[in-house]
């Protein structure tokens, strides 16, 4: 295969292919990117691990939302997607869970070994089903990856424990994120679970492969980001400053997904609009701000 397809994102190497090389390396393969997980030095049991701890103590300073229609919906596209990850990036020990975070901020965020939180905002700015797939093939991708261990392998190997503190105060923010993450050697200002450029390219490209094969249209996942990066606001999309543009992010996904044949792809769905309903039937959703003030 083409080298300059792959990401390089062992311990200490950067990436070195642009996106232009990328898209060069289309013309070469004629069919889809090949993305390669990044070293690791945990195990797939130790994500797993450090995913229950970080997601526990999520669950508890988080506000989740208990309408069992919602969650099963989003559930429902989360099996989908799961059920096409492609055998290369299937971990059998990984446990795919889906809830949604009643916050009206436009995120998503996954640990590692599967919990999946999406917040609330986030299916209500989306406008289609296919979008909101989009965002979780986008994060079910970083899991399969291994991003979150990856990202803790190119420093020292630490403590599970620490990680997973470390992990679950970036996410949960503010005053408590920071109690949360006390103790653990690394203030908020590490950067846990945000990711760089090459680590977000994979997760793009392994997200429209992921998306292809569950019947969605990748394009999708493009258009859900231009929605995020025009939606402006106090605080702003966090998403955007969890997962930053690599660059031409629209064009790349949308090049890979002309390699990618998804006939009649799933998009708007009556279950999609049901849900929009039953969420504007409720009181507006707190910011992470308020939330985490209770
Ligand atoms: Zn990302």
């Amino acid at each position: 295969m083409n080298t300059l397809a792959r990401f390089k994102c062992g311990a200490g190497t950067r990436i070195t292919a642009t996106f232009l090389s990328l898209g060069l390396s289309v013309g070469v393969l004629s069919a889809q990117t090949r993305v390669r997980a990044p070293a690791n030095k945990y195990t797939p049991a130790q994500d797993v691990q450090l995913g229950r701890q970080a997601a526990a103590e999520v669950r508890q300073q988080l506000p989740i939302l208990n309408d069992a229609q919602v969650t099963s919906y989003v559930t429902s596209i989360g099996r989908r997607l799961v059920a096409a990850i492609p055998a290369e990036f299937r971990h059998g020990q990984f446990h795919y869970t889906f809830q949604v975070v009643n916050a009206r901020e436009i995120n998503a965020f996954a640990l590692p070994g599967g919990p999946m939180f999406v917040n609330r905002g986030m299916i209500e700015a989306a406008r289609t089903e296919g979008q909101v797939a989009g965002v979780m093939a986008h994060e079910l991708s970083h899991v399969v990856l291994r991003h979150g261990t990856a990202q803790a392998s190119e420093a020292t190997k630490y403590q599970l424990g620490a990680v997973a503190g470390a992990i679950a105060g970036a996410i949960i923010g503010g005053r408590v994120g920071n109690v949360v993450s006390q103790g653990t050697r690394f203030g908020l200002g590490t950067a846990f679970m945000r990711f760089g450029r090459e680590y977000e390219g994979q997760a793009d490209i392994e997200g429209s492969h992921i998306m292809a094969r569950a019947g969605y249209d990748p394009r999708d996942m493009a258009s859900m980001f231009k929605i995020i990066a025009q939606t402006s606001g106090p605080g702003g999309p966090e998403w955007l400053s969890d997962h930053p543009n690599p660059g031409n992010r629209y064009d790349y996904i949308s090049r890979e997904a002309k390699m990618l044949r998804v006939n009649s792809p799933v998009r708007d769905t009556r279950a999609f609009r049901a849900t929009q309903l039953r969420l504007k039937s409720m009181p507006p959703a707190p910011s992470m701000q308020q939330a985490r003030r209770r």
